[in-house]
């Protein structure tokens, strides 16, 4: 989640959507130390589904499986209406290599169609993201560096012109693709009306577009937040909108930038309250690819939360920080079918 990196692009498939899986299931979680398994009864227009589900299944790891199963049991007596997801998108959602080739992110993606001004975002991403890494910058300096990279980015894309017709080509080149089974997992909690939130450091019109363009469809349960631009009557961009949101202080926005979508959906209890309309989904499916995006969930007084890691490289060093911190990993950049037959359970089809 950085501006910059520019890479060659190639524009992807339609995806091919499948139907939700709501047909009947059934489950067993095994007795293995590590493996979160389990079996469905399929019919055949799910064959494609099994085959990924199990690929899927090899590559989790749970650390804790006693209490994975004791959480998914709370999250799915409470009900549909007391869950929500909150999701980070680069790396989490979107696949993190693709054919061979790393994908890119929603702000790496993006050419100016102003070769000087790529280039000048480019020298700023070679100057910050070293300091993003560094082990001896204080956290309060790194933060003030983080918000000087992102609003001198934010001021370039201005400066240099950038056009909403520049940013629907560049997605249109991108090296960027969905998880396989995202659209299923999106469909299955628009279908309970489970709010996703996907909160992202990156820019949200670019996210917006990337659904447009690589599933064609949106989803009325999902709601990006992040940063946002604005066009003039010409297209051009003029301002962002809000507090700028970079990779060190995009969780302490969650809550707040979360209302729209439950107010959006309605509340089952009837509340006017926006926060109490968050407060009262108490349990969470949180999906990230770094430790960090646990964080998304802060200011949340939840009473359940299954958290869902992505470990996508780097996994001998990182496996064991990730087997802590979160209740199920999946190596290897893997599907989200997993994640699919996870919420078949938390929101079973017959409920
Ligand atoms: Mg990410």
């Amino acid at each position: 989640m950085r501006p910059g990196d520019f890479l060659a692009l190639t524009n992807l498939p339609i995806l091919h959507l499948i139907p939700p899986l709501n047909a009947s299931l059934s489950r067993n979680i095994s007795d293995t130390s590590t493996a979160y398994t389990f079996s469905r009864v399929f019919s055949s227009r799910d064959r494609k589904t099994l085959a990924s589900t199990a690929m899927s299944r090899e590559n989790a790891v749970i650390r804790d499986r006693e209490s994975l199963e004791r959480k998914t049991a709370a999250i799915r007596s409470a009900g549909a209406s007391k869950l929500q997801v909150i999701a980070d998108f680069d790396g989490t959602l979107t696949k993190y290599s693709i054919n061979g080739r790393r994908g890119q992110t929603s702000h790496g993606l993006l050419q100016q169609g102003n070769t000087e001004y790529d280039e000048k975002r480019q020298a700023l991403y070679d100057y910050y993201h070293p300091l993003e890494y560094s082990p001896t910058i204080p956290i309060e300096e790194k933060t003030k560096l983080m918000e000087e990279w992102w609003e001198k980015t934010h001021g370039l894309l201005i400066e240099g012109g950038l056009t909403f017709d520049a940013i629907k080509k560049s997605v249109a080149d991108a090296t960027i693709s969905f998880r396989d089974g995202l659209v299923e997992l999106f469909e299955y909690l628009e279908e309970k009306d489970v709010p996703v939130l996907i909160f992202s450091a990156g820019l949200a019109d670019i996210i917006e577009e990337v659904f447009r363009q690589k599933l064609h469809r949106s989803f009325k349960n999902v709601k990006v937040v992040s940063n946002r631009m604005v066009f003039d009557n010409n297209g051009r961009l003029i301002s962002f909108k809000g507090k700028t949101i970079h990779v060190l202080n995009k969780n302490e926005h969650a809550l707040d930038m979360a209302a729209p979508v439950h107010d959006k959906l309605g509340d089952p209890n009837g509340s006017v309250d926006d926060y109490t309309m968050v407060k009262n989904r108490t349990n969470v499916l949180l999906l990230g690819d770094h430790i960090g995006d646990l964080g998304m969930s802060d200011g949340l007084n939840y009473d359940n939360r299954i958290s869902v890691g992505f470990l996508n490289d780097n996994i001998e060093k990182s496996i064991e920080s990730y087997k802590e911190a979160f209740d199920v990993v999946y190596l290897n950049d893997a599907s989200m079918w997993g994640v699919v037959d996870l919420v078949s359970q938390l929101c079973p089809s017959n409920q």
